[in-house]
Protein backbone atom coordinates (compact mmCIF):
# COMPACT_ATOMS: atom_id res chain seq x y z
CA UNK A 1 0.00 0.00 0.00
CA UNK A 2 2.29 2.21 0.58
CA UNK A 3 4.57 1.57 -2.46
CA UNK A 4 1.25 2.45 -4.22
CA UNK A 5 1.00 5.99 -2.31
CA UNK A 6 4.38 6.62 -2.46
CA UNK A 7 5.40 6.46 -6.27
CA UNK A 8 2.14 6.99 -8.13
CA UNK A 9 4.49 7.89 -11.05
CA UNK A 10 6.05 4.47 -11.55
CA UNK A 11 3.04 2.68 -12.91
CA UNK A 12 3.84 2.11 -15.95
CA UNK A 13 1.70 -0.90 -16.82
CA UNK A 14 -0.53 0.79 -18.70
CA UNK A 15 1.43 2.99 -21.23
CA UNK A 16 3.97 0.84 -22.17
CA UNK A 17 6.67 0.20 -19.68
CA UNK A 18 8.15 -2.70 -17.97
CA UNK A 19 5.93 -2.94 -15.08
CA UNK A 20 3.03 -4.20 -14.52
CA UNK A 21 0.00 -1.67 -13.03
CA UNK A 22 -1.02 -3.39 -9.66
CA UNK A 23 -4.14 -1.70 -9.70
CA UNK A 24 -5.34 -3.71 -12.42
CA UNK A 25 -5.89 -7.37 -11.25
CA UNK A 26 -5.06 -9.12 -14.78
CA UNK A 27 -2.15 -9.44 -16.97
CA UNK A 28 -3.23 -10.38 -20.55
CA UNK A 29 -1.16 -13.69 -21.43
CA UNK A 30 -1.38 -12.18 -25.40
CA UNK A 31 -0.23 -8.85 -25.04
CA UNK A 32 1.14 -8.44 -21.56
CA UNK A 33 -0.95 -5.60 -20.55
CA UNK A 34 -2.88 -5.34 -17.10
CA UNK A 35 -6.85 -5.78 -17.29
CA UNK A 36 -9.39 -4.72 -15.27
CA UNK A 37 -11.63 -6.80 -16.89
CA UNK A 38 -11.41 -10.47 -15.62
CA UNK A 39 -13.09 -11.66 -19.07
CA UNK A 40 -11.16 -9.90 -21.61
CA UNK A 41 -7.94 -8.04 -22.47
CA UNK A 42 -8.88 -3.55 -22.25
CA UNK A 43 -5.78 -3.19 -24.35
CA UNK A 44 -6.00 -6.05 -27.24
CA UNK A 45 -9.20 -7.35 -26.60
CA UNK A 46 -8.37 -10.96 -26.51
CA UNK A 47 -10.63 -13.29 -24.34
CA UNK A 48 -8.98 -15.06 -20.93
CA UNK A 49 -10.82 -18.06 -21.02
CA UNK A 50 -9.37 -21.77 -22.11
CA UNK A 51 -10.43 -22.23 -25.42
CA UNK A 52 -9.84 -18.71 -26.11
CA UNK A 53 -5.80 -19.26 -24.94
CA UNK A 54 -5.82 -22.64 -26.60
CA UNK A 55 -6.58 -20.83 -30.06
CA UNK A 56 -3.93 -18.67 -29.56
CA UNK A 57 -1.59 -21.17 -28.42
CA UNK A 58 -2.36 -23.40 -31.74
CA UNK A 59 -1.28 -20.48 -34.04
CA UNK A 60 1.72 -19.55 -31.80
CA UNK A 61 5.11 -20.10 -33.77
CA UNK A 62 8.25 -18.94 -34.79
CA UNK A 63 6.86 -15.85 -37.28
CA UNK A 64 7.03 -11.90 -36.05
CA UNK A 65 4.87 -9.41 -38.73
CA UNK A 66 6.38 -5.82 -37.48
CA UNK A 67 3.32 -3.96 -36.42
CA UNK A 68 3.86 -0.83 -34.30
CA UNK A 69 0.12 -0.65 -33.23
CA UNK A 70 0.36 -4.32 -31.58
CA UNK A 71 4.06 -4.73 -30.89
CA UNK A 72 3.62 -7.23 -28.07
CA UNK A 73 1.61 -9.84 -30.25
CA UNK A 74 2.79 -13.83 -29.75
CA UNK A 75 5.02 -14.95 -32.81
CA UNK A 76 2.69 -16.78 -35.24
CA UNK A 77 2.96 -20.35 -37.20
CA UNK A 78 4.15 -20.73 -40.92
CA UNK A 79 0.26 -21.56 -41.76
CA UNK A 80 -0.97 -18.11 -39.83
CA UNK A 81 1.69 -16.34 -42.46
CA UNK A 82 0.82 -18.09 -45.52
CA UNK A 83 -2.82 -17.63 -44.90
CA UNK A 84 -2.31 -13.50 -43.91
CA UNK A 85 -0.35 -13.57 -47.21
CA UNK A 86 -2.74 -15.19 -49.57
CA UNK A 87 -5.48 -13.00 -47.95
CA UNK A 88 -3.44 -9.66 -48.95
CA UNK A 89 -2.76 -9.02 -45.04
CA UNK A 90 0.88 -9.12 -45.79
CA UNK A 91 2.10 -7.03 -48.62
CA UNK A 92 5.34 -6.73 -50.36
CA UNK A 93 6.69 -4.07 -48.22
CA UNK A 94 5.37 -6.00 -44.96
CA UNK A 95 8.60 -6.40 -42.51
CA UNK A 96 8.57 -9.82 -41.07
CA UNK A 97 11.11 -12.21 -39.40
CA UNK A 98 11.04 -16.03 -38.71
CA UNK A 99 13.21 -18.87 -39.45
CA UNK A 100 14.15 -18.76 -42.87
CA UNK A 101 15.32 -14.75 -42.08
CA UNK A 102 17.28 -16.70 -39.30
CA UNK A 103 14.78 -14.05 -36.79
CA UNK A 104 15.96 -10.95 -38.44
CA UNK A 105 13.76 -8.19 -39.81
CA UNK A 106 13.20 -8.50 -44.00
CA UNK A 107 10.91 -7.23 -46.34
CA UNK A 108 8.25 -9.95 -47.14
CA UNK A 109 9.04 -9.87 -50.89
CA UNK A 110 12.57 -10.83 -49.66
CA UNK A 111 11.30 -13.56 -47.72
CA UNK A 112 12.36 -17.10 -48.54
CA UNK A 113 9.08 -19.14 -48.17
CA UNK A 114 6.77 -15.91 -47.98
CA UNK A 115 7.81 -14.09 -51.23
CA UNK A 116 6.61 -16.39 -53.77
CA UNK A 117 2.87 -16.19 -52.15
CA UNK A 118 2.91 -12.74 -53.02
CA UNK A 119 4.08 -13.11 -56.64
CA UNK A 120 7.64 -13.00 -56.25
CA UNK A 121 10.68 -14.66 -55.77
CA UNK A 122 12.76 -13.97 -52.77
CA UNK A 123 15.76 -14.28 -54.63
CA UNK A 124 15.59 -12.64 -58.11
CA UNK A 125 12.49 -10.46 -57.47
CA UNK A 126 11.40 -12.14 -60.54
CA UNK A 127 7.65 -13.57 -60.64
CA UNK A 128 7.14 -16.82 -59.17
CA UNK A 129 4.18 -18.33 -58.94
CA UNK A 130 2.46 -19.25 -55.22
CA UNK A 131 2.08 -22.92 -55.94
CA UNK A 132 5.14 -23.50 -57.18
CA UNK A 133 8.11 -25.03 -54.92
CA UNK A 134 10.72 -23.03 -56.44
CA UNK A 135 11.37 -20.34 -58.73
CA UNK A 136 11.28 -20.66 -62.16
CA UNK A 137 13.93 -17.79 -63.40
CA UNK A 138 16.64 -18.86 -60.22
CA UNK A 139 15.40 -22.09 -58.91
CA UNK A 140 15.43 -20.88 -55.11
CA UNK A 141 13.40 -22.78 -53.26
CA UNK A 142 10.61 -22.03 -51.70
CA UNK A 143 9.59 -24.58 -49.30
CA UNK A 144 10.15 -24.32 -45.96
CA UNK A 145 10.26 -26.51 -42.69
CA UNK A 146 6.86 -25.53 -41.01
CA UNK A 147 7.80 -26.75 -37.70
CA UNK A 148 6.42 -24.38 -35.49
CA UNK A 149 9.44 -24.89 -32.52
CA UNK A 150 12.17 -24.15 -35.14
CA UNK A 151 13.46 -21.00 -34.83
CA UNK A 152 16.01 -21.14 -37.70
CA UNK A 153 18.61 -19.36 -35.38
CA UNK A 154 22.31 -19.24 -37.42
CA UNK A 155 25.49 -20.90 -35.23
CA UNK A 156 26.55 -18.93 -32.38
CA UNK A 157 29.95 -17.88 -33.32
CA UNK A 158 32.97 -16.08 -31.82
CA UNK A 159 33.09 -12.22 -32.53
CA UNK A 160 36.45 -10.46 -33.30
CA UNK A 161 38.00 -8.43 -30.14
CA UNK A 162 36.49 -5.16 -30.31
CA UNK A 163 38.52 -2.39 -28.96
CA UNK A 164 36.73 -0.24 -26.42
CA UNK A 165 37.27 3.90 -25.62
ZN1 LIG B 1 -4.06 -8.08 -24.26
ZN1 LIG C 1 14.27 -16.44 -58.57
Amino acid sequence: MSRMSRAPDRFHGIEGGHAMDERRAVLCPYCGASSLRRERCETCNGYFDPLSRQATQNHMGPWYIRDIEHPFRPGCSYAVVRAMALKGKITHATIIRGPSTRQFWELARRTPGVAHLLGLCHACQKPADPSSDKCPSCAAGFILDDDRQYLGLGEVRELPPVARG
